[in-house]
């Protein structure tokens, strides 16, 4: 038997965390935060609280139901805050536990280890690379299997069994033009279905949206559309993506260079997920730079709003995030946005109320100053109904837990499985925060 924690993720888009047990053994999946219960509270400092406060926040996952038993390992699927933000939290209740994930995941999680200042965390960290078999006791192995999101290195984390394979598939798209390269390993999900997979853990985030989600490449072209038309004449160009979502800034670093504009990045976030990017060979930063310091921010704009046709803006800020460099410039600080200037914005808005509410008095600051705004040049990383029906195809899976979603994504996604002869109750199980289910 092997039962399954379902622990967070599994009422709310954020905080997942799952953990596998066989045989009294068990490997966790994840440790992410939920970002908006930290935001509410203006004076609350994430790195300086402790695991009980954040737990009573709802902004990471309550893991107390395993906190006795014996966790061999703990595996991390990318490197989102919402998979790996609770690190730093969280690890140290497991002391020793080795941590595995892929280079840029690893690389992440340190950062988030190196920025804590309520706990020392211990845990040995190992990257590790695609295809690779980790055997982390006599029984259980860990697989990570390449697959594309919106982050690189993004992975499916599988769980080798005695009884056959668990596939973690949270989070991921089937992007088959991915402009950096990166392409899902159809071959080994294959392989593995042929194996046999005795539970898929699939994010449910999007599967309401009946389509396949676009590849990478149409976001390119979007920009690209918008961005290169004869008779340019916009000044002042700021575009606003995710700091993590190196394949969009590769994009737009090239954009800006085709048009003889340098592509600047301001936001401590962007500077540190290139930093790594590029430490790793994963983003080319010719003709680009990156500024994080106060003093460095103040200076670049300074210059930049003396010649602002000259450079294209990469900002923080997208989701109206208070403290974020668009969200100041909206706030009339660091730079006189204008009518001058254009912002374009490279993402969706995140569906909470606190995002939608955030980015509503963006926009509206924005619009006020005069700023023309260019938005929805996007697509996303989280897979579609058509993406699930191809992974149930290529796993043929004998049960399926949906994960990383509010109720009704999770229940969204047993009937796309019902559609494909699974029944709700004996091998689709929508479960909630905080239980377990045991699969025979
Ligand atoms: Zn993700």
């Amino acid at each position: 038997m092997i039962k399954v924690y379902t622990i967070g993720g599994y009422e709310e888009v954020g905080k997942n965390m799952t953990a596998i047990e066989y045989e009294n053994e068990i490997i966790i999946i994840d440790m992410g935060i939920r970002l908006d219960r930290v935001l509410i509270h203006e004076d609350v400092n994430f790195q300086q609280m402790s695991s009980r406060d954040l737990r009573k926040l709802g902004a990471i996952p309550d893991d107390t139901s395993i906190r006795n038993k014996k966790v061999v390992a703990i595996a991390l699927s990318h490197g989102h805050l919402d998979h790996i933000g609770a690190i730093a939290k969280l690890a140290p209740h497991y002391s020793n536990v080795p941590i595995y994930g892929t280079p840029y995941t690893i690389k992440l999680a340190k950062g988030e280890v190196r920025s804590e200042q309520y706990f020392e965390v211990t845990n040995p960290m190992y990257e590790t690379q695609y295809g690779e078999i980790v055997q982390v006791s006599e029984n259980l192995a860990i697989e990570f299997v390449q697959i594309t999101h919106s982050i690189p290195h993004s992975s499916m984390v599988v769980i080798h069994t005695p009884e056959g394979a668990v596939v973690y598939a949270c989070d991921y798209k089937f992007d088959n033009h991915n402009p950096l390269g990166e392409k899902p390993d159809y071959k080994r999900l294959k392989e593995i279905g042929q194996e046999g997979v005795k539970i898929l853990i699939p994010e449910s985030t999007r599967v309401a949206e009946q389509t396949k989600t676009p590849s990478e490449a149409s976001a390119k072209l979007l920009l690209e559309d918008f961005f290169y038309y004869e008779g340019m004449e916009e000044k002042g160009l700021i575009t606003t993506t995710f700091a993590s979502h190196i394949a969009r800034l590769q994009e737009l670093i090239e954009i800006a260079n085709n048009m003889g504009r340098q592509a600047v990045l301001i936001g401590r976030s962007l500077a540190k997920y290139t930093g790594i990017a590029k430490q790793l060979g994963l983003i080319k930063m010719k003709g680009a730079k990156a500024v994080r310091s106060p003093a460095a921010v103040q200076k670049t704009l300074r210059e930049v709003s003396q010649a602002r046709e000259n450079y294209l803006l990469i900002v923080t800020g997208h989701q109206g995030e208070p403290g974020a460099i668009l969200t100041r410039m909206a706030s009339g600080e660091l730079y006189d946005i204008g009518k001058n200037d254009t912002v374009v914005f490279s993402a969706g808005v995140i569906p909470n109320p606190l995002n939608i509410a955030q980015r509503y008095a963006l926009e509206t600051k924005l619009r006020m100053r005069g700023v023309r705004m260019v938005k929805d040049l996007h697509v996303s990383g989280h897979s579609s109904r058509e993406d699930h029906r191809y992974l149930i195809k290529l796993l043929n899976p004998e049960n399926i837990i949906p994960a990383h979603g509010e109720f009704r994504m999770l229940t969204y996604y047993a009937e796309l499985a019902e559609e494909e002869g699974y029944l709700i109750g004996r091998d689709v199980f929508v479960s909630r925060n905080g239980y377990k289910v045991d699969v025979r």
